[in-house]
């Protein structure tokens, strides 16, 4: 019999995607099921950026480009760092992806050995770990709770630093949580981080423009510059823009591990699609304010599910900071539903299948390290967001 790989047995789906195609496959079946699932915008991508792809496609920019994508979007890329985030790179310095989650592949495939640790704060976006196993690196998990905002303290990072830490993950606003972490917060682990010279920063700003109240974006160089040369910006115009079915990510660095990168894209997926890239350039380098309707939206989504999550008995929802989900506590509602024999299992799971026959899709927290929350989706119309509120209230009356 043919035996899989160690490595492909290590990992699992992603969850995010399983719980998506779990209430496709309901609505299919004619079931009404309201999916909070999803972790792109419900927005179309804005009407420039797909003018700017189709018209690449009509002049025929439809071949190879570079691996690590095209000059042009390097530049916008640069531009873009800079307007944004006061940092500057060099185009050898820039590898565009195929979505972010590429370049946060490409980077684990380049920096990461056998055994090596990956500080990962729990909550974390469900591919940290898996793509850091395929690497081979071991996940060091530190459990960030709602107590603490969801947020990992300097003394846990120094706790976790070992001989063997290769990188820490630092993603801010946080899939799941929302969680930004402040100037002080990240000064504070940068002086953590300053102690121990053998460890790469991954700064995962996929989120940096969702973000819930006008604060401007800190990054933790901006705060602590003199971490430059080990830390890799990894960011993207799939949520931003939403873009998320072009596959276009960006990393930012040194110049000999974005070379790696692109060696190891270079003999998998090649460059990221030639006309995705025209269209990225046009977004990173359009006018900005295509962003704010969907922004705006956000913000009222968000204001409104805090308020009704926390209305309902049995769950306790902080505001975040950004992106487009709510992670409310449910543990409370989990050991009430179970002691009343209506939850198979007293966990975030049960919780979640009960939630589905009540025609809610949502992700358990525990496949974002988070047993007892759960994580609800509101890139999805208020109308749908309301009835899917009162659904949960009777699921978990
Ligand atoms: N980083 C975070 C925190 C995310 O939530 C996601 C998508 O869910 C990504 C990176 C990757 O985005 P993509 O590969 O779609 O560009």
């Amino acid at each position: 019999i043919l035996e899989l790989s160690t490595r492909v047995q290590a990992i699992k789906p992603s969850p995010t995607l399983a719980v998506n195609a779990q209430a496709n496959k309901l609505k299919a079946e004619g079931k009404d099921i309201i999916g909070l699932g999803v972790g792109e915008p419900d927005f179309d991508t804005p009407q420039h950026i797909k003018d700017a792809g189709i018209a690449a496609i009509n002049k025929g920019f439809t071949k190879y480009t570079a691996v690590g994508g095209t000059a042009s979007l390097k530049q916008a890329i640069i531009a873009k760092f800079k307007r944004d985030n006061g940092l500057d790179y060099k185009p050898n310095q820039i590898l565009v992806s195929c979505g972010g989650k590429q370049s946060f592949y490409n980077l684990t495939q380049a920096t990461i050995n056998k055994g090596d640790e990956v500080i990962i704060p729990a909550p974390f976006w469900v591919s940290y770990p898996d793509i850091v196993l395929l690497a081979e690196g071991v996940p060091v998990i530190v459990e960030a709770g709602i107590e603490q905002g969801f947020k990992m303290s300097a003394e846990q990072l120094a706790a976790a630093i070992t001989p063997k830490t290769r990188m820490v993950v630092i993603n801010s606003p946080s899939n799941p949580t929302g969680a930004v972490y402040t100037a002080a917060e990240l000064t504070a682990l940068g002086v953590v981080l300053r102690q121990h010279p053998h460890v790469l920063i991954a700064s995962d700003d996929m989120y940096e423009h969702i973000r819930m109240d006008d604060t401007p974006f800190v990054n933790i160089l901006n705060v602590c510059p003199d971490l430059y040369d080990r830390t890799l910006v990894l960011n993207g115009v799939s949520k931003a823009y939403a873009m998320t079915g072009w596959r276009i990510g960006y990393a930012a660095g040194r110049a000999d591990i974005m070379a790696a990168m692109e060696n190891i894209q270079s003999q998998s997926t090649s460059n990221p699609t030639s006309i995705s890239q025209v269209a990225a350039e046009v977004a990173l380098n359009g006018d900005q304010s295509c962003i704010t309707p969907m922004l705006t939206a956000f913000r009222e989504r968000h204001a409104y599910l805090v308020d009704a999550l926390n209305a309902i008995p049995g769950l306790k929802c902080v505001p975040s900071g950004g992106a487009f989900y709510a992670f409310p506590d449910a543990s409370a509602a989990i050991t009430k539903l179970h002691a009343e024999g209506k939850l198979k299992e007293a966990n975030d799971l049960a919780l979640a299948e009960r939630l589905l026959e009540f025609g809610v899709a949502l992700v358990p927290g525990s496949a974002f390290g988070s047993e007892g929350c759960i994580r609800l989706s509101f890139a999805t119309s208020m109308d749908n967001l309301k009835a899917a509120v009162a659904r949960i209230a009777a699921a978990l009356a």
